[in-house]
């Protein structure tokens, strides 16, 4: 509270939300199924450190981040499990080796620089392998295979740490047919892979949406996100999670309009009839996004609906409060138990993890 007070914005991150949500994806995978969870951008906004302090208490088996330096902070504060970073930068690999970073491999010409690197550094290192099966973003392809076993064999100080992909649509029933072939190519491509490893990596494909549309894919492990977060994007369980987070605003002043008059930058919020108009401590650069201007956001307010008016400013919005039992100090709550994200990032044709990783390092985060 104090926090609020002073900054006027605050992001209350329940720790016992996240504990509840983590237990729940528990119980959709098999007890010997490791977990992953996926720590980058900021722990999905939430705090990088918190969280993987939290879920390294709660037992999970690996962090995920995207790039080096995530890992590095986390390792410099004191975080132990193993991290795999999804696009190390091959001028981390001193940082990834100094850290204990586990990078993801993606090319046989990443490969070869990484393997190159190790041989020069008398060293090894266990990395992770991404076999693209539709994504088209990092990864192996098909024709990439037959090099990539021989840089396996001939490169003994690359640990093949995993091997893993990634699907494109577990959360939407339209992909269905797509992720299953998703899933059938990486079968595929991972035994062949297989076939010139002496020893058993790690094999994992679900996400957050593909746990709960294809747990009979779960092999070794899972890669947990914006489930643990408290989204659950493909609807199937969503009564079973609870927000973990709370974004919170204060009521800076209270201003009555009469009919006509305009709020905001370029005159774009006009008050209809007489009311009264709430300026709150949050702009679009703690994160809230400027779409939400003119009517496409609301907050709530002692329970009730405010709608933005006008242009959302760099530190401050406007909210329409005609009617509402409201006054200079109050609390506004922009999403939280009560507000659905998936239906604020619906109003503004975004999803649920843009809100999330947008808000923005000032905004200070509560933990309780
Ligand atoms: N695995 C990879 C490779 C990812 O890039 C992500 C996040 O984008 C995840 C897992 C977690 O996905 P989600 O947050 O949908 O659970």
């Amino acid at each position: 509270r104090l926090q609020q007070r002073i900054h006027g914005t605050t992001l209350e991150i329940n720790l016992n939300a996240l504990t509840h949500n983590y237990n729940f994806y528990k119980t959709l995978i098999s007890p010997k199924t490791k977990v992953m969870v996926m720590v980058k951008a900021f722990a999905y906004g939430g705090g990088a450190l918190e969280i993987a302090n939290q879920i390294q208490t709660m037992g999970a088996d690996y962090l995920g981040v995207a790039f080096s330096d995530e890992g590095v902070a986390l390792r410099k504060q004191g975080i132990k499990l193993p991290i795999m970073v999804l696009n190390a930068m091959q001028e981390s690999f001193g940082l990834c080796s100094e850290f204990d970073l586990e990078p993801v491999v993606f090319s046989p010409e990443f490969f070869e620089s990484l393997a190159s690197w190790c041989t020069v550094h008398h060293t090894s290192m266990r990395i992770h392998l991404d076999i693209d099966t539709g994504m088209h973003r990092l990864g192996f392809e098909r024709k990439h295979l037959d090099k990539l076993k021989i840089l396996i064999q001939s490169n003994p100080q690359v640990e093949i740490a995993s091997i893993y992909t990634h699907l494109v649509g577990a959360d939407e029933e339209i992909h269905r047919e797509f992720s299953l072939s998703q899933l059938k190519s990486f079968e595929e491509m991972k035994n062949e892979v297989l076939t010139v490893l002496r020893y058993n990596p790690l094999i994992h494909v679900l996400n957050s949406a593909g746990i709960a549309a294809f747990p009979e894919f779960q092999f070794d492990m899972v890669r947990l996100g914006i489930g643990l977060y408290g989204v659950e994007v493909t609807g199937k369980h969503e009564l079973a999670l609870r927000a973990i987070s709370t974004l919170k605003t204060t009521i800076s002043q209270i201003k009555e309009l009469e009919s006509g008059e305009t709020i905001g930058y370029s005159r774009r919020g006009v008050m209809p009839s007489g009311g009264k108009i709430a300026t709150l401590a949050i702009g679009y650069a703690d994160g809230y996004d400027r779409r939400f201007s003119n009517g496409k956001g609301y907050v709530l307010i002692n329970g009730q609906k405010a709608f933005i008016i006008g242009n959302v400013c760099m530190d401050m919005c406007m909210v329409d409060v005609s009617g509402i039992d409201v006054k200079e100090g109050d609390e506004a709550i922009i999403y939280g138990e009560n507000i659905s994200l998936k239906e604020l990032a619906d109003q503004i044709g975004t999803i649920p993890y843009e809100l999330l990783t947008n808000i923005s390092t000032r905004v200070k985060r509560v933990y309780y």
